[in-house]
């Protein structure tokens, strides 16, 4: 019976054994596979990965953190690990590591359509970031990024041949005219809103700025709609948030270890039973 897990530190807050045990499930498999959760602490990273397969282990999700690690751990990195410098799923078979990064497809296929020739911001220069600018540049947006810290939008700028958001404009609030796709890679947002909009402020957005043009993913998500999300809707964006994206890249990694098709709706709908919200959260 081949086991899965996501291994995080801490990982108890992870909502992928809910939402994979489901799928498994619904895809009639749960006899076959299992998926837990695995809490593994950095400096054991290494020796818990090794003893995986040993312990009946076809593969893991990896998240904070440890994405790096399992980059650098693995035999085989896929082309995305390699320019993302990152990895989220990782395949044991044949004495060998395989290395994904299925963040990068998630978020693309949470898209209502297509980005490819559209223009798209990244606000952002962590990890989550450097997924979303490298997956959309992969697909054809053109992608320019904005961080806090401009040191790190020109490293990340640079590194991914996207550009950056230049230092003047972010003294003032971000045109979002000039977009169609707006991606939030930033933790602003994360434990709810801080409210009177210092949330959109810290990200220099303008509550009255977003249109029906604009298409806008959120990919905090939490117990509450983020302040983005809400002016984003209220503005008549179309609005795509955390977890539909987290659950494109669980698909994304079950669909890599089991060769099925992933049933969707039910993946969703584990999400927001575990979460504690019970409404559609994806889509306009
Ligand atoms: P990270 O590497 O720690 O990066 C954090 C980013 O947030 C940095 O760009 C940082 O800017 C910015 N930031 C933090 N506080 C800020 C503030 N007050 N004002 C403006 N910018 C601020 O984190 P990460 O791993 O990229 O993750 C980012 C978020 O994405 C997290 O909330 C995570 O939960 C979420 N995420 C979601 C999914 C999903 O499937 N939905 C997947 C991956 C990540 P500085 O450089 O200036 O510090």
């Amino acid at each position: 019976m081949p086991r899965l897990a996501v291994i995080g530190h801490p990982v108890g807050h992870s909502l992928s054994p809910q939402m994979h045990t489901a799928a498994l499930r619904e895809m009639g498999l749960a006899g076959e596979w299992s998926y837990e959760a695995l809490d593994v602490p950095p400096d054991e990273f290494r020796r818990v990965i090794a003893g995986l397969p040993e312990g009946g282990f076809a593969g893991a999700n990896v998240t904070i953190p440890h994405k790096r690690a399992a980059f650098e751990i693995a035999d085989d990195p896929s082309e995305a690990v390699r320019a993302i410098g990152a990895a989220n799923t990782l395949s044991f078979g044949g004495g060998r590591v395989a290395a994904e990064n299925t963040d990068a497809p998630g978020l693309i296929a949470s898209l209502p359509e297509s980005p490819k020739g559209h223009r798209a911001l990244v606000l952002g220069a962590g990890g989550a970031a450097r997924a979303a600018a490298w997956a959309l540049a992969d697909v054809g947006a053109a992608v320019w990024i904005w961080n806090r810290t401009h040191r790190k939008t020109e490293q990340l700028a640079s590194e991914l041949r996207v550009r950056p958001v230049e230092p003047e404009a972010t003294h003032r609030s971000l045109q979002l005219g000039r977009y169609e796709v707006i991606v939030n890679a930033t933790s602003v947002g994360l434990g709810g809103s801080r409210g009177e909009g210092a949330d959109l402020k810290a990200l220099h957005l303008d509550a009255d700025s977003f249109t029906e043009r604009h298409v806008v993913v959120d990919l905090v998500y939490g117990a509450s709609e983020t302040e983005l999300v809400r002016a984003a809707r209220a503005g008549g964006a179309k609005v795509v948030d955390g977890r539909e994206v987290l659950v494109r890249q669980g698909a994304a990694s079950l669909r890599m270890w089991t060769k099925r098709e992933p049933p969707i709706e039910t993946m969703r709908q584990a999400i927001r039973q575990s979460d504690g919200r019970e409404e559609a959260s994806h889509g306009a």
